[in-house]
């Protein structure tokens, strides 16, 4: 039978990945719904290419303007508009797999709810895991939703764990993972280089194409902070047994060394659309559309330690792990607005670790409970950050 697939953020790069990966495999896999804010030429085409059942896109204005072109075109889909309409279309009976490829906070009410909802989840959405942990893994193991990372160096470790991992490291003779990381588009630059760079230098990231934000937090470090927060859920790792290493080929994803001496990795072309072919047929293999890796061509892998004084966003994120509690949460909400201000030319690239240090420093910690405690931390956090960089 055919998985019939929602696709959130189905208009961004993983989405249009994730379409990439399932129009090779018609059989397999029926696109049941798409959503987007409102990118509405590309959903305008990817509704034709996959004639979805339903179509979500959460701005109203874009979404009237959509109607409209559908009506006259005589397109058999259903419009429905606004954030609720997302969580509805997650609950719905009539799907099994959920891609959750919304960026930043506003994809986790969505992501939550399928995990809620015991659906296949196969998650990029990164901060949701970030701000709600706790929360988010109780309502995996609640309903029994079957969770699939899509970010590469979780996907990674997840082929690199033995099957019945669970969460149990010791039990399975793990002595520690290792996370890698390009180094993004300023690797090698000691402060002071920083001080200048643009967002047009920030988003052009070496290895990987990717959304602004994302490539942003390449730049600074912090997609490998937010990283070790993810993965510290994912596999019930604490801190100290999870570490990170540059490695500017991005072609060892990432690692798992065992007690034993033992180091199982997973390699491959840079392209994401690697790992989203691996969630997608999970426990099978399908095709993805990317060549086989050439050893030779790659020549030789290099190695190094991150530089926190010049990236100290990556220390920030161990300290809000360490931390705990609702710490996660501020780091990432600081961060997406720091992230947005530097991408609107209203700060520098160094004042974004400053806005997440002092945003850190101001909001006291709680418990996270359910999303309207994450969500509540979520705003107090926007809301000092944004007074730190003026846009309140
Ligand atoms: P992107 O900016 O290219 O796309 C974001 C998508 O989210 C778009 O479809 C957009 O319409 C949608 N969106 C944005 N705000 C929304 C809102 N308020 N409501 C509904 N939809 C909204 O981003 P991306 O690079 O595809 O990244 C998506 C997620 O995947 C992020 O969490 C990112 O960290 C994660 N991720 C991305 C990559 C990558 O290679 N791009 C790799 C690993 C993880
Ligand atoms: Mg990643």
């Amino acid at each position: 039978m055919q998985q019939r697939v929602v696709v959130l953020g189905s208009t961004g790069s993983i989405g249009q990945s994730t379409l990439d990966v399932i129009a090779r495999h018609p059989e397999r896999f029926r696109v049941y719904a798409l959503a987007a804010l409102r990118q509405i030429d590309l959903l305008e085409s990817q509704i034709e290419q996959f004639k979805p059942a339903v179509v979500v896109v959460v701005d109203p204005v874009a979404a009237e303007q959509l109607q409209t072109r559908l009506k006259s075109k005589g397109a058999p889909v259903q419009v429905h508009t606004g954030a609720e309409a997302l969580i509805k279309l997650v609950q719905n009976p009539e799907i099994d797999t959920v891609m959750a490829a919304i960026v930043g906070a506003a994809g986790l009410p969505s992501a939550l709810a399928a995990a809620e909802a015991g659906k296949r989840v196969l998650l990029a959405n990164k901060e949701a895991l970030v701000m709600a942990g706790p929360v988010f893994m109780e309502a995996v193991r609640r309903s029994g939703a079957v969770l699939l990372p899509i970010d590469s160096e979780h996907n990674a470790i997840f082929q690199s764990l033995p099957a019945a991992y669970a969460a149990n490291p010791a039990e399975h003779g793990v002595n520690h993972i290792v996370l890698t990381a390009s180094g993004g588009p300023f690797r090698g630059y000691k402060k002071e280089q920083l001080t200048g760079v643009t967002p047009e230098q920030a988003v052009s990231h070496p290895k990987w194409s990717m959304g602004p934000k994302i490539s942003v937090d390449s730049a600074t470090l912090m997609n490998k902070g937010l990283e070790v927060i993810e993965a510290h859920f994912l596999f019930g790792l604490p801190a100290d047994k999870i570490k990170v290493v540059v490695h500017p080929q991005s072609t060892i994803h990432s690692l798992v060394q065992y007690v034993d001496g033992s180091v199982i990795a997973e390699l491959g072309e840079p392209d994401m659309r690697t790992p989203i072919a691996h969630a997608l047929a999970w426990p099978e293999r399908i095709q993805s559309g990317v060549s086989v890796l050439d050893l030779v061509a790659c020549g030789q892998f290099d190695f190094a330690e991150p530089d926190l004084e010049a990236f100290p966003c990556l220390s920030l994120a161990f300290e809000a792990l360490q931390r705990g509690g609702s710490a996660p949460a501020v780091l990432n909400a600081a961060n997406e607005v720091a992230v947005a201000a530097f991408l609107d030319k209203k700060i520098a690239f160094l004042a974004i670790p400053d806005v997440i240090r002092q945003t850190l420093a101001a909001i006291s910690d709680s418990t996270l409970t359910d999303l309207d405690s994450v969500l509540d931390v979520d705003r107090k956090a926007r809301c000092y950050a944004e007074s730190l960089v003026g846009v309140a």
